[in-house]
């Protein structure tokens, strides 16, 4: 008995619909299997329906045979069709990803400099401050299986063995599933991970090849190796990332196996240095932040998003160390300083108390900064200077006020997306919009539409194989194209707009048609709104300035929008031809090289002529060293990580009283 229909599941049967397509079919008696393009597979394996890579709006046939089949097709069908009915909206808008590895693109392994003694080491300062503690490090260890092959009589043992780990990995992750203090995202993450621990599609592999004669260690690790193979195979960058999510399942029940415990981030001891290769910005954005005394890592630059997470929450942190990183796999203690980019292994006492001192006058100065928390700054003319943060979530928000932010310059709604299986809907975001606005009323927040480029994989979003990513389909290039996203972000800001001083702005402008087009679509949006009685309310529309292109058309941008706000990071890169992620090329990287001020400076002339705010959200409106010069081309508004605000403030006191 069969019955075909058009899948109506949002984004297809990914992650979480599979496995309630699943949890439905496992209530039925009857074998049901999911057929698309004349391939079968069984409904009652979550792997096996991802890897079919059913996508909305697709034709499938559902069959069913057994005593139960009417009623089997019945409710897989009305699921397929109506995914939604009978769901609790809120579990559905709250499923993660699984976002491990989902953050910039790393850079190269290279080593970018000369140490400067025996063991001493320098990379990318990356995030400011000096720190010294104990050596964390993380590299999860390679895991092997014993290399020989089973005699026939250990077989059955070695099968017990191995079904009594993947029953251990499954109680573990039901228990962190119970826990009440999960926050929303890691739930989704342990939830994916349960799924697919769960399925017997990597455990009926792994039985086969310990049947074989294989140890059940080796077995797991092929059979992992297996099932992530189809998953990057598949033409979708989202099933492409389940390949992570196998081998992370893989690795837990070989853990078991072998007796072990994987190094978890959980564990890190108080002030202590962490020591990877690399570390996806989402587990850093999760893991104990403030207990970690410094960051030290492999990969990663300047701008990318590990050293932004640091530097928001004051951690100082040297990145693209490169093969070096390597040497710190033993160290005992760590000095670091993420001001010139120094780690040194193993201090001796005087590098120890030198350090030590160093830590110390650090917090002298920020205990001796809190006084301008709640100052505003003015300048002797009387303009006032916003001083606002850049942050990525609501969880940034405390550190933001703490600091004495006077609004939020960017909100990088970059994370909102990259935590979510889905994409996230159009009421979860006007909430999260409106509780930022809220928040900071009546301080302006600044949110960015997404930004996201072919480098960063989102769920639901195929992106194409690019040569140069960043200088391809990012940023509001993407947004344009797809206005079934954008639009579902625009009217979620509308919305929120209700609720407090909420302006926008765009990523990646380097053509005046893309704000006229989003105009279009944001009057589109409010006909919308108001049509279906929904409160909402106008915003001011900006731009960033971070293309050559978009400073050299500054003047005529100026007449169509509300506000520029200068990316440095970007602008930087692209004036000078730079990756900002690469660093080798860290040198050239630099705000201050007269091109790139140049370009600030006509933005602001720009700006200025046309009586329109201009502002600056990229890295270098942190640098007390930079602001007397920003202000003075006419910048009113600069944006900052939190930890940088009440230094900025009293960068722009001094020269008030300067005069
Ligand atoms: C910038 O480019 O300066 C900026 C603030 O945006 P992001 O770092 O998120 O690209
Ligand atoms: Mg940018």
């Amino acid at each position: 008995m069969e019955r075909s229909t058009i899948v109506r599941v949002h984004e297809g049967l990914h992650a979480r619909p599979a496995t309630r397509f699943v949890k439905l079919a496992k209530g039925f008696e009857s074998d049901v299997e999911l057929v698309k393009d004349g391939k079968a597979v069984s409904a009652k394996s979550s792997v096996k329906l991802m890897l079919l890579a059913v996508k909305e709006n697709q034709e499938v046939t559902v069959r069913a045979n057994g005593a139960d089949a009417i009623e089997a097709l019945e409710a897989l069908i009305g699921y397929l069709e109506n995914p939604r009915a009978g769901l609790d909206d809120e579990a559905e808008a709250q499923s993660p990803a699984n976002d491990a590895g989902q953050e910039a693109a790393p850079a190269p392994g290279s080593v970018p400099a000369a140490s400067g003694g025996a063991n001493r080491l320098r990379g990318v300062a990356a995030s400011e401050g000096f720190a010294i503690g104990p050596a964390f490090a993380h590299f999860p260890p390679d895991i092997a299986g014993q290399g020989r092959m089973l005699q026939a009589e250990e077989i059955e043992g070695e099968i017990d063995r191995f079904r009594a780990a993947v029953g251990a990995v499954q109680a573990r992750m039901d228990h962190a599933l119970a826990q009440d203090s999960l926050s929303a995202g890691d739930r989704g993450i342990v939830a994916a991970l349960r799924d697919i621990a769960a399925d017997d599609s990597l455990t009926d592999e792994a039985e086969g090849l310990i049947k074989g004669g294989n140890d059940a260690v080796s077995a797991v690790i092929t059979a992992a190796s297996t099932i992530a193979a189809e998953f990057s195979a598949v033409d979708d960058h989202y099933l492409n990332a389940r390949a992570d999510d196998v081998h992370a399942v893989g690795r837990q029940i070989c853990l078991v196996l072998l007796g072990q415990d994987d190094v978890s981030l959980e564990n890190i001891p108080e002030g202590a240095i962490l020591i990877a290769d690399d570390i996806g910005a989402w587990d850093l954005a999760r893991a104990p932040l403030k207990r970690i005394g410094g960051v030290v890592c492999g990969h990663g630059g300047a701008t990318s998003h590990i050293a932004i997470i640091a530097r928001s929450h004051g951690i100082p942190a040297v990145l693209g160390l490169g093969g070096q990183v390597n040497a710190l796999r033993t160290a005992r203690d760590v000095a670091l300083d993420g001001n010139a980019g120094h780690v040194i292994i193993d201090p001796d006492e005087a590098t120890r108390a030198d350090f030590a001192g160093r830590v110390e006058a650090a917090a002298k100065e920020r205990a001796g900064l809190t006084i301008f928390k709640t100052v505003t700054p003015k300048l002797a003319d009387g303009r006032i200077i916003e001083v606002a943060a850049n942050i990525g979530s609501l969880e940034e928000i405390e550190a933001a006020l703490e600091a004495g932010a006077m609004g939020i310059g960017l909100f990088r709604t970059e994370l909102l997306f990259m935590r979510h299986m889905h994409l996230p809907s159009e009421d979860m975001q006007a909430e999260t919009y409106a509780a930022l606005a809220k928040a900071f009323a009546p301080y302006p927040v600044i949110v960015r539409t997404l930004d996201i480029g072919g480098d960063k994989p989102i769920a639901g979003i195929e992106f194409p194989d690019e040569e140069n990513p960043f200088l391809g389909w990012r940023g509001i290039r993407m947004c344009l194209d797809r206005p079934d996203i954008f639009k579902r972000q625009l009217r979620a800001l509308l919305r929120a707009a209700v609720h407090g001083n909420i302006k926008v702005m765009l990523p990646m402008v380097s053509d005046i048609g893309e704000v006229r087009q989003t105009r279009v679509l944001v009057e589109e949006c409010a006909a919308e709104l108001k049509a279906e009685g929904m409160a909402h309310a106008a915003f001011d529309l900006g731009v960033m300035i971070e293309t050559p292109a978009a400073v050299l058309i500054a003047p005529a941008l100026a007449k169509e929008v509300a506000f520029f706000s200068i990316g440095t990071n970007d602008l930087t890169q692209y004036i000078m031809a730079a990756d900002r992620l690469n660093p080798t090329v860290a040198k050239l990287n630099d705000v201050t090289n007269p091109a790139v001020m140049s370009a600030i400076e006509m933005t602001a002339r720009a700006g200025v002529a046309a009586g329109i705010m201009v502002g600056m959200c990229g890295e270098a409106a942190g640098r007390p060293d930079l602001i007397a010069t920003f202000v003075e081309m006419g910048l009113t508004e600069l944006s900052m990580s939190p930890a940088s605000i009440q230094r900025a403030k009293k960068a722009i006191m001094a020269m008030a009283a300067d005069g």
